[in-house]
């Protein structure tokens, strides 16, 4: 099949598969040719459509952390045609890194991981503008970062970075999605600001003694679960494709294969989004 009669059966095949009473699924000449073909997976979804790329094409979303988990999130975002993405981590690339942070290859060794992240992501897909922010997001830059985003995903590994996403966000009134991995389980949990619980609505203050991935270890196949978790996430927030996890989280031993889902309310104290 030539190039062009392929991308007229790809345009076509998203056209034909439009749910019923759903019409603005049908592929109606806003995307180019070239997008049609790269999106054409997800636009025969009945449940996406281009109504969704449109707006995923129009979105801006902020990645902290381009490690274990901010990798999958990064590159399934860039796959799926997110406008802009961010990507924050003031770190470089280190030989222990390369088990699971898959945005980052031996040649990278010493680079900054995010120009690290940015250059594969420029390569996976021309049509996104990645933005690199060599820096540590903490309490005096989060709010500053975070502004203009559509969805923030957190990708950091500290309980102190957590907390100032999770403030930042509130603030400002942006979804944001959290993660977590250590060993062989991990959490996830999306939170609309003023809508649903928030981060610290569910984990009022950090843990005296959590241990660290240097110290207790983690799995790169359990880090991609929960990164992937957190990247559907993230396109659930942008365009409404399925409901997100929010109030409360899902938390997954992937040792044993069990999966919890844990409710939680928003606290009408709480200092981050209460409304005392
Ligand atoms: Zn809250």
């Amino acid at each position: 099949m030539s190039p062009s009669s392929r991308r007229g059966f790809f345009r076509e095949l998203a056209a034909s598969v439009v749910a019923p009473g759903a019409e603005e699924h049908a592929v109606s000449g806003q995307l180019s040719d070239a997008a049609v073909e790269r999106y054409s997976r997800q636009l025969v979804l009945p449940e996406w459509g281009e109504a969704a790329q449109v707006a995923l094409a129009e979105a801006s979303v902020l990645v902290i952390g381009a490690g274990a988990l901010g990798a999958p999130v990064a590159l399934y975002l860039a796959g799926a045609g997110v406008g802009r993405l961010g990507v924050v981590d003031d770190d470089a690339v280190e030989l222990s890194n390369l088990h699971r942070q898959l945005l980052h290859f031996t040649p990278d060794l010493g680079a900054p991981k995010a120009e690290s992240a940015a250059a594969k992501l420029r390569f996976l897909n021309p049509e996104v503008l990645v933005d690199a922010y060599r820096v540590r997001l903490d309490d005096g830059n989060a709010g500053t970062l975070v502004a203009g985003h559509d969805v923030v995903v957190d990708c950091s590994d500290s309980f102190a970075t957590r907390y100032a996403v999770c403030a930042a966000c509130c603030a400002a009134g942006v979804p944001f999605v959290e993660g977590g991995v250590l060993g062989l389980a991990g959490l996830v949990m999306s939170v609309r600001p003023g809508r649903s619980a928030c981060y610290r609505c569910v984990f009022p203050s950090a843990p005296d003694d959590a241990p660290r991935c240097a110290d207790a270890g983690v799995l790169g196949p359990a880090a991609g679960v929960i990164g992937s978790l957190q990247a559907l996430e993230a396109l659930k927030l942008l365009t409404g494709v399925a409901p997100p996890i929010t109030d409360g989280f899902l938390q997954l031993d992937l040792a044993t294969a069990d999966v919890l889902r844990v409710h939680a309310e928003r606290r009408s104290d709480c200092p981050d989004c209460g409304e005392d």
